[in-house]
């Protein structure tokens, strides 16, 4: 089956660039030129990916992300303008996964979906690649969290955090340490980014959440006996 992206852009020309490139690279796309039909779309039907525009008519990027995020776990890589830092970092709140700035290439644009989706499908099957503590057991090949054997839906970056906290079980992570780590050396956000995901990861995991300890002035640490 071929991986679906969904590119939701207002700009035709733009649109149409990123759709050749996908389709030459073996995606199946669909297209979205306003926010509500981006919604809509996303409800209905289930994606790979979503490349998400910020500004977009009748219903904003931001406003798209934070719809589908209530449902979905979808990666979504959203498309900035230049300079607009706070837009990355608002981006990242509503639960976007990566950002890519305009103008871009295609290619690095490419790049940056196959490398999302291929750590959010997990390709390196293995029993390594499970990692159970206190009743979390997150499994890196089928990319699935269960908490006392119920499965938990985590956006890719949730997840992330997770699975990076509970590989370093009983260290302090500072919230610079999480930063790039979890989001990656191109991304210089705020500090309050990695609280506001935490927050998010904490209200999922039921009785768990206690296991994630906040250490003031410090950062966060996975502990795993309380
Ligand atoms: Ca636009």
């Amino acid at each position: 089956m071929k991986t679906g992206v969904l590119i939701v852009e207002d700009e035709e020309l733009i649109r149409e660039v990123i759709k050749d490139y996908f389709e030459d690279a073996g995606f199946e796309v669909t297209e979205a030129a306003d926010g509500a039909e981006a919604i809509e779309l996303a409800e209905e039907r289930e994606f790979d990916l979503i490349l998400l525009d910020i500004m977009l008519p009748k219903v904003d990027g931001f406003s798209v992300c934070r719809k589908i995020r209530k449902t979905k776990s979808v990666p979504i890589i959203m498309i900035t303008a230049r300079g607009e830092e706070d837009d990355k970092l608002m981006g990242y709140e509503f639960g976007a996964d990566d950002y890519i700035t305009k103008p871009f290439s295609p290619k690095v644009l490419l790049a940056k979906a196959n490398a999302l989706i291929k750590r959010v499908s997990g390709t390196i099957c293995n029993d390594e690649n499970v990692i159970s503590l206190a009743g979390i057991t997150v499994n890196q090949s089928s990319h699935t969290v269960r908490i006392d054997e119920e499965y938990v839906e985590l956006t890719p970056k949730e997840y992330d955090l997770l699975l990076y906290l509970m590989n370093n079980k009983g260290k302090v992570m500072s919230r610079d340490t999480l930063l790039s780590k979890v989001w990656g050396y191109d991304y210089f956000g705020d500090l309050r980014t990695v609280d506001t995901h935490i927050k998010k990861l904490r209200a999922k995991m039921g009785d768990k959440a206690a296991h994630i300890k906040t250490i003031i002035k410090a950062g966060y640490k996975f502990e795993e006996a309380l």
